[in-house]
């Protein structure tokens, strides 16, 4: 049994801002929460602690094409086009590209202030497609990352058999990603006890759309896995479109009619919804997977938010294809596409007086944690995933609580994060990751070798 004790001046609590928190952890998990504490000799003292951002929604690999596709095409450019740019580069991903990829991003991941990813992982055989002799090859690379960065993971291993609405033979780019349900279930036996063997990890599922999967598919695969579900949804209109063609019905709303939609899901991007679709998943108490910085990346539109939030509707946000891997900058980006869209101010909020920045922090950590199945924020029984901040770059007053996320979200530049622990363990010290350096050089050869290819 390892304890530690930590002794915050303020902390954010899931009832906001609280002075002089004392925060016992006990092999990883917060077991005892004291609020106007007096300070022990032995505690870790810290100015101002957050509970970690989960990210709810990554596909490590694409941080390698980062930058790759911001080039004007013959045609108008759009997702469809990006997405060939994707599985240009998935024609060349050994396992162990794969590996530094994943332990790249989960560096920024964690230096940016995020304490857990949902690993939306579809790559999974060989370049052919045949699948590797471990069928959870390269699904135990992205273990391998999570654990030696210090990242809590949940596995989201992707269910993937169709290329379009009403089960359409996949195509050749998709190879890599194709399950059939007794593969994939030996799959999930093949995880099942590793994931269980890795501190902090979880394993979920995801069907990976209503592209991808048919509804057979989809009562096959529900029983197999009683953790998270996850699955992208209506990220395109055009994808909203087909759907209609095809059913008869928008996406959210088949899913609705044909699975039975509870608080294990979230639904990723969901950015084409109808009213009748935003009461469908309020009703169900699921989690809106938001990733503002690749929805505006690829050009998806945007989620209705404040109709979402106003009956209480409960949304994580994700890094999802890792073009800019920043928990600050997805919440900034996503108050400010509302604004943008609505020539409105202070969307994220509901309640008067309420500080926009610590509603986006708050509710995308519990959010969050709800969509990757663990105990969310600073509370007794959730892991001890943390963020302290520093005052040293910042010329205003940030510590002043009342105003404080406001300042770190709205007006700071991104370097505030000092110390990061992941289950009580510190894995970023004054903003930097120990293994930033050796990775960057690791990385930085692995991307040459495959722009070359
Ligand atoms: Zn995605």
């Amino acid at each position: 049994m390892k304890n530690q004790t930590f002794f915050a001046n303020n902390a954010l609590l899931a009832s906001g801002w609280c002075s002089k928190v004392r925060v016992e952890v006990c092999d990883g998990v917060i077991s005892t929460i004291t609020v106007n504490g007096d300070k022990q000799a032995t505690d870790i003292e810290l100015e101002v602690l957050l509970p970690g951002m989960p990210n709810l929604h990554s596909h490590a690999f694409q941080r390698g094409m980062a930058g790759l596709a911001e080039r004007r095409g013959a045609s108008a450019d759009s997702f469809w086009t990006w997405r060939e740019v994707m599985y240009r580069f998935l024609q060349v991903l050994t396992p162990d590209d794969l590996r530094i990829i994943a332990s790249m991003a989960y560096i920024e991941m964690l230096e940016s202030g995020f304490t857990r990813v949902g690993e939306f992982h579809y790559l999974h055989h060989a370049i052919a497609g045949q699948q590797y002799q471990n069928p959870a090859e390269m699904s135990l690379q992205l273990l391998t990352a999570a654990e030696q960065t210090g990242l809590n993971m949940t596995l989201l291993p992707v269910f993937y058999a169709h290329a379009g609405f009403g089960g359409l033979a996949p195509e050749a780019g998709q190879a890599r990603f194709i399950h059939n349900i007794d593969s994939y279930q030996t799959l999930l036996s093949e995880l099942r006890p590793i994931v269980a063997a890795q501190q902090g990890a979880v394993l979920g599922m995801a069907p990976h759309s209503l592209r991808a999967v048919t509804a057979a598919e989809l009562n096959a695969l529900l029983p197999l896995n009683d953790g998270p579900l996850h699955i992208h949804i209506a990220e395109q209109q055009k994808e909203v479109d087909a759907c209609i063609q095809w059913s008869g019905m928008r996406p959210v709303q088949w899913l609705a009619e044909h699975v039975s939609l509870d608080a294990r899901w979230c639904l990723v991007h969901a950015t084409h919804v109808s009213e009748q679709e935003i009461v469908a998943m309020q009703q169900a108490n699921l989690v809106a997977g938001l990733c503002p910085i690749t929805e505006a990346n690829l050009g998806d539109g945007i989620f209705p938010l404040p109709e979402f939030i106003a009956n209480g509707g409960c949304y994580g946000v994700g890094s999802d294809s890792n073009v800019c891997i920043d928990a600050i900058e997805e919440l900034r980006l996503l108050e400010y596409g509302q604004r943008l869209a609505r020539q409105s101010r202070n969307v994220a909020t509901t309640q008067a007086n309420s500080a926009t920045g610590d509603s986006l922090w708050l509710a995308a950590v519990e959010g969050g944690a709800q969509a990757l199945g663990v105990p969310a924020g600073l509370a007794v029984g959730a892991a001890a995933d943390m963020v302290s901040l520093t005052n040293r770059h910042q010329a205003a007053p940030l510590f002043a609580t009342d105003n404080l996320l406001n300042n770190l979200i709205f007006c700071a530049a991104n370097n505030l994060i000092d110390n990061v622990w992941v289950n009580g363990k510190l894995v970023v010290e004054h903003g930097q990751h120990p293994l930033r350096e050796q990775l960057q050089t690791q990385f930085a050869r692995t991307l040459t070798r495959i722009l070359r290819q």
